[in-house]
């Protein structure tokens, strides 16, 4: 899955949660090139980008 913010291929899985992902929810993500830490909600009418950490900034 490509970042949402920078378009990287380099997002790696972060397990967040202990107690496991719901149906609704698919594995957080966090892209190794700008920080950006997310996931895709599915439960509704269309997938949803959930931003959980906002993405590095440099300047
Ligand atoms: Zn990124």
């Amino acid at each position: 899955m490509k970042c949402p913010n920078c378009g990287s291929r380099s997002a790696v899985e972060v397990d967040m949660h202990s107690g496991g992902f719901s149906s609704e929810e698919s594995p957080v993500k966090e892209c190794a090139a700008c920080g950006l830490v997310w996931r895709i909600k599915t439960g509704g009418d269309k997938p949803e980008i959930d931003i959980i950490k906002p993405a590095n900034k440099k300047n």
